[in-house]
């Protein structure tokens, strides 16, 4: 995501670092670099001004100048301007969604057929009802295309809300009143409302949004825009601010190559904040948006948190701590548990999906194709231990010479490739007695602090 940008800014980065002295003349000429990837990276003109303007007023002030790493502190002024354009400054409740109403509180998505606010529904019906225990129904309104009301259905059934039928035949407001007179009845928490998208901005489809926003006032009306679409997603997002009160906005598809101009102007240009980002078409592809993590990420500082987050999303803690009390309690760690950690460490996103959270430098020492490699590696230890008896498992000093061989041929491996296993499995052996107290969970705290 966002590689470009990205590039060019951590070598600007790079060099203002290594100033020992900031002057006004290679202070300008770092400025000149900054704004040119932001435009390369599509960033409406306005918000790229204004950013520039913000930057070179605070680096020419006392703070920057002052400090005994002038290189180091712009970096810091670059950062967090980044971020408050991205609505930092609107502090950490701006990206949480509204439910201060009477239930149901309802949630009306907007925005370009193929943004992906199906996907979106579907994304936020398994964060509501998960991470936020909520009871919720959805109903979609677009009643052109039957495809997308089934769409909607499969998403829901898939993170297991409930799913309002509703008829083509029906007005699109009429839909939206049933659906909330039903989620009334049955006590939801929270009604989504999808909507009809077009091609483009179009009169009638701003005509029947608006009419159903009147009929059921929404809490929250968010706009979900594609990242790709560069600076159309600007026009696209300026022309629903005016027709709609949207409450916040959703970016999809910041995992694709988007130049990511859009998640640095869509804040600017309507005044909304960007409440959650898609990472990708699964249900779970769905980040609550931090402008300061994405700062970092954007300057190529990497975004340590979200790998942690991510990290312990995958982790099964209760087989973590499972793992670490039998381990205490002088148990052996044999290869049953090996293999319980290699899933674990899949589990995580799969590596590669953890490449863009890594700041730069770290990026380009562990390829992409290095990593494809280590999922690879994964698979095939797992396919080893999957070829062996349950009692080789318990007890790995049991696999002698003529049991590996019958392990290779059935992992469909040669011997060497077992050897190299069970030797991997030795050294996670041997630091599982060092650690004793917490395997994966001790590494995972010592990552985070
Ligand atoms: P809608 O027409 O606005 O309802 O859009 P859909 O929800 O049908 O999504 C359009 C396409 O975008 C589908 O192929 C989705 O899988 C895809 N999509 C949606 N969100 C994301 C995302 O965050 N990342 C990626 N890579 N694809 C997404």
């Amino acid at each position: 995501m966002l590689d470009n940008l990205t590039q060019r800014l951590a070598k600007v980065v790079k060099t203002m670092r290594g100033e020992a002295r900031l002057t006004e003349t290679n202070t300008a000429e770092m400025l000149r670099e900054v704004r040119l990837a932001l435009l390369e990276a599509d960033v409406a003109l306005p918000a790229v001004r204004e950013f520039i303007a913000n930057v070179k007023q605070k680096a020419l002030g006392e703070e920057v100048i002052a400090s005994l790493t002038p290189g180091q502190a712009l970096v810091g002024v670059v950062q967090r301007e980044l971020a408050s354009l991205m609505g930092a400054d609107l502090g950490p409740e701006a990206s949480q969604l509204n439910f201060a109403t009477q239930p149901p509180a309802i949630i009306l998505m907007a925005g370009l057929q193929g943004a992906g606010k199906t996907t979106t529904v579907g994304k936020l019906a398994k964060y509501l009802r998960e991470q936020k225990k909520k009871k919720v129904l959805t109903v979609s309104t677009d009643v052109y295309r039957p495809a997308a009301i089934g769409q909607l259905q499969t998403v829901t059934e898939q993170v297991g809300a409930d799913f309002f039928p509703s008829l083509t035949t029906d007005k699109p407001v009429d839909i939206a009143l049933a659906a909330l007179d039903f989620a009334k009845r049955h006590y939801h928490d929270v009604l989504i409302i999808d909507t009809a998208g077009r091609l483009g901005i179009d009169e009638a489809m701003m005509h029947e949004i608006t009419a159903v926003h009147a009929a059921v006032k929404p809490i929250e009306t968010l706009f979900v825009v594609d990242a790709m679409l560069g600076q159309d997603a600007i026009n696209t997002a300026k022309a629903f601010n005016d027709a709609l009160p949207l409450t916040g906005i959703v970016l999809t598809k910041l995992d694709g190559d988007a130049r990511g101009g859009a998640a640095l102007s869509v804040r600017h240009i309507t005044g909304k904040p960007i409440k959650f980002a898609g990472v990708g078409e699964k249900l779970d592809g769905l980040e609550a948006f931090d402008p300061s993590r994405m700062a970092n990420r954007i300057l190529g500082m990497g975004d340590i948190l979200a790998l942690v987050e991510e990290a312990q999303k995958g982790v099964d803690v209760a087989a973590a701590q499972d793992l670490a009390q039998k381990i205490k309690s002088g148990g052996k760690f044999d290869l049953n548990d090996f293999k319980s950690q290699l899933g674990q460490m899949k589990k995580m996103g799969g590596m590669s999906s953890l490449m863009d959270k890594l700041p730069a430098q770290f990026q380009q020492a562990a390829s992409a194709a290095n990593m494809g490699q280590a999922e690879k590696s994964v698979r095939r230890m797992e396919g080893m231990i999957n070829a062996m008896t349950a009692q080789e498992r318990a007890k790995p000093e049991l696999i002698k010479a003529s049991r590996k061989r019958r392990i290779a041929i059935g992992a469909g491996v040669q011997v060497q490739e077992v050897n190299r296993m069970l030797s991997q499995f030795d050294q996670m052996q041997s630091m599982m007695k060092k650690l004793k107290s917490g395997g994966m969970m001790k590494m995972m705290r010592s990552m985070k602090g």
